[in-house]
């Protein structure tokens, strides 16, 4: 009886879900399923990896001037790329179909954290919340909490636009600034010329 209700379920349901039914039927499905699922996952690392190409292709910035490595990482729900600076590495999450200036802005914004990181003092970080009239506010956001609030995520979001210029912007501290990399700020100027491209 389970069985006739899973067919008739299997031929009313669309090709798509044919192998979540089939494989609640026997062993043999099951591995045509798995094998499905391997041959997608590599179809996405594959179209992932070209839009990581296309996306550091519109990033003024060579990250391994910067001293950084950047990796394709399995797509997380949430979260868009990360910086760990232990292993001196920017991981891009690229979800299915992102457009690559949206992971050109990420990844500008993951370089903005290594430059904030190593070279910034607090006087740079203090000056730099002044001249986006948010004297005061945390630089830091809370354990595990959007940065976008927080000074060292609005200097990331501004970084990427001047780095990365598109329409992204997700800064909830100060508005989207009209020249946005003459707000960076001297020592970060610095650090990122000498990390561009068009540098000998
Ligand atoms: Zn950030």
């Amino acid at each position: 009886m389970a069985l006739r209700l899973a067919l008739v379920a299997l031929f009313s349901a669309g090709l798509a879900t044919a192998c979540v039914a089939l494989a609640r039927l026997g062993d043999a499905p099951v591995r045509t399923s798995a094998g499905a699922q391997a041959a997608d996952d590599r179809g996405h690392r594959t179209a992932a990896a070209a839009t990581l190409r296309a996306a550091e292709r519109l990033v003024g910035l060579d990250p391994r001037r910067l001293g950084v490595r950047v990796v394709l990482a399995r797509p997380r729900p949430g979260l868009a790329a990360r910086y760990d600076p232990e292993r001196r590495t920017v991981s891009i999450f690229a979800a299915r179909g992102t457009a690559p200036h949206r992971v050109a802005h990420d990844l500008a914004h993951e370089l903005a954290h290594v430059i904030d990181v190593e070279h910034l003092s607090p006087a740079d970080r203090r000056a730099y919340l002044a001249r986006r009239g948010a004297r005061g506010v945390a630089w830091w956001p809370g354990r595990d909490a959007s940065d976008y609030a927080a000074g060292s995520g609005d200097f990331a979001e501004v970084f990427a636009l001047c780095h990365a210029a598109s329409p992204v912007f997700r800064s909830r501290l100060a508005p989207r600034p009209a020249d946005p990399c003459a707000l960076l700020g001297a020592v970060a100027s610095r650090i990122a010329g000498r990390a561009s491209k068009g540098e000998a």
